[in-house]
């Protein structure tokens, strides 16, 4: 059954967690949202939402089959000629639970409330970029604030690599006029951003029968911080796929092992916090191998006892029979890629001191029928930087031979370069001096987003991005600090209304 929005709306405003919390207009389209299946490539249910919302209020709207949506509205009194604005942001969400949590995301995540955050119960929350679109459902809504004629684009699978950013048909828009919601900082102003690029590396298993007699064993990482590959990689986070590499490079320095699988991660630009292997021992040797890890976790502990102080790393039997194992050559293999490829931050930005310029993410390792892929991301505001890590990934499956493959996936996504004459970051700049009484701070983001793609295909295009605070993106403990958005929202009424030539 199709409900109507207004159905909907009733139907959701029977649990309404976020009823009092300001600023209302924009907290009943997050809550809205946040009851829809919004992860990545399953954004058709909030796309419904979105267009039955169109619909109900006569706006024009166009949807493409990968569920990106564009909504407009027309300037209101005194605006109707005015410059139009682009607004930008995306409708899913990275889809993450607490460790031992099961949760059903096509019913949509379960807010709470929690002092001054909003948080979800055992999973990520997606304010990220839930907020960006609930703002501008607000703004498509209202009738009583002054703003330029509206073209809000509504982004599908950004948190898999831009994939409706590339694909939305920007001849649709025809605004010069930029401002992007996907940020997460209410002290700033975004007038740059990095771009990136994602590569997989595909080793073969060259499957063989496992020996007779070998013991399985289960190694377990967790309790890692994990975190986001842009904003999280500088904290120098243990990388669960890396410390699994080096428990494994242990165990067969010490021993003949068998890999039968081995994986890691939940998706190219979460830091992974978890992995895990199935191995077999010869019993005699077992014990020996398992000192080894020991000693090994041991010392993990230690290095990371700073940085992710709760790393768990245990190692126990299995009833598990795999009926195949990876040769022992491409399980040599396995370990040298898993173990060379460059992880974390790789330099700094001396443009912007603090910044740290490139970094690659081990993000996902999975065994499939062939063999292991393993995904990173790499992330730079200097695309021949960025280039010359995505050549060096290359080179390690060259240099590691037969059965092991490295290719590009996705896009190559530009970065949005800094204009210091920027007319809309001077309007921006001036309003939220009004509003919030103080200077912004103007940065030049380490992450990427999609407006380098928007800035790269519409030519002159004048873009900005606003934030508000938001937390631990990307991972169960995600929250919105609802006291910023209500300081946030008056800022973009008021970029609105100065955007009037
Ligand atoms: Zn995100």
């Amino acid at each position: 059954m199709d409900l109507s929005v207004k159905e909907r709306e009733a139907s959701t405003a029977n649990r309404r967690v976020l009823a009092d919390i300001e600023p209302r207009e924009v907290m009943f389209f997050f809550e809205e949202l946040s009851s829809r299946h919004r992860c990545s490539r399953h954004e058709k249910d909030a796309a419904d939402y979105v267009a039955d919302f169109a619909a109900a209020r006569g706006l024009e709207h166009h949807r493409d089959e990968l569920q990106n949506i564009i909504v407009k509205k027309p300037g209101t009194s005194g605006y109707e000629a005015s410059p139009t604005v682009i607004l930008h942001g995306h409708l899913d969400m990275v889809c993450k639970t607490d460790e031992g949590v099961i949760h059903d995301f096509t019913k949509g995540v379960r807010l709470k409330l929690d002092g001054d955050r909003i948080r979800a119960e055992g999973t990520t929350l997606g304010a990220d970029n839930g907020l960006g679109i609930a703002y501008m459902l607000a703004l498509l809504d209202s009738s009583d604030i002054a703003h330029p004629p509206l073209e809000c684009v509504m982004t599908a699978m950004e948190e898999m690599g831009k994939v409706g950013g590339d694909g939305v048909d920007l001849a649709l828009l025809s605004g010069k006029r930029m401002i992007d919601f996907n940020w997460i900082e209410e002290k700033q102003l975004l007038a740059g951003c990095s771009g990136d690029v994602s590569c997989r590396i595909d080793i073969d298993a060259d499957w063989t029968a496992p020996a007779q007699g070998l013991l399985a064993y289960r190694i377990e990482i967790g309790g890692l911080l994990g975190g986001h590959c842009e904003f999280d990689i500088h904290f120098e986070r243990a990388n669960a796929i890396v410390a699994l590499g080096r428990l494994l490079r242990r165990a067969m320095q010490t021993a003949p092992v068998e890999i039968a699988r081995v994986s890691g991660g939940v998706q190219n630009n979460v830091i992974p916090a978890e992995a895990a292997a199935l191995i077999r021992l010869h019993p005699d040797q077992a014990d020996a191998v398992l000192a080894a890890i020991e000693t090994l976790a041991a010392d993990l502990r230690a290095e990371f006892k700073r940085a992710d102080p709760d790393m768990r790393i245990t190692v126990a039997r299995s009833d598990a029979a795999p009926e195949r194992v990876f040769s022992a050559r491409a399980a040599a293999r396995l370990v040298q890629v898993m173990l060379l490829l460059p992880d974390g931050v790789q330099t700094q930005n001396l443009e912007v001191p603090g910044n740290w310029e490139t970094s690659n993410n081990i993000g996902l390792m999975v065994t499939t029928h062939e063999g292991v892929e393993i995904t990173s991301t790499i992330t730079s505001a200097v695309t021949s930087r960025k280039h010359a890590v995505l050549d060096q990934l290359m080179l390690i499956a060259e240099m590691a031979g037969e059965g092991v493959r490295a290719k590009q996936i996705g896009l190559d996504a530009p970065e949005f370069p800094w204009n210091p004459q920027s007319r809309m970051l001077a309007i921006a700049k001036d309003s939220y001096a009004r509003v919030m009484g103080r200077q912004p701070d103007v940065l030049v983001s380490v992450c990427s987003l999609e407006l380098g793609m928007f800035t790269q295909r519409i030519p002159g295009l004048d873009t900005i991005g606003i934030g508000t605070n938001l937390f631990d993106l990307h991972s169960p403990k995600e929250s919105m600090d609802h006291a910023s958005a209500a300081r946030v929202w008056p800022l973009i009424k008021d970029v609105m209304r100065a955007l009037r030539d």
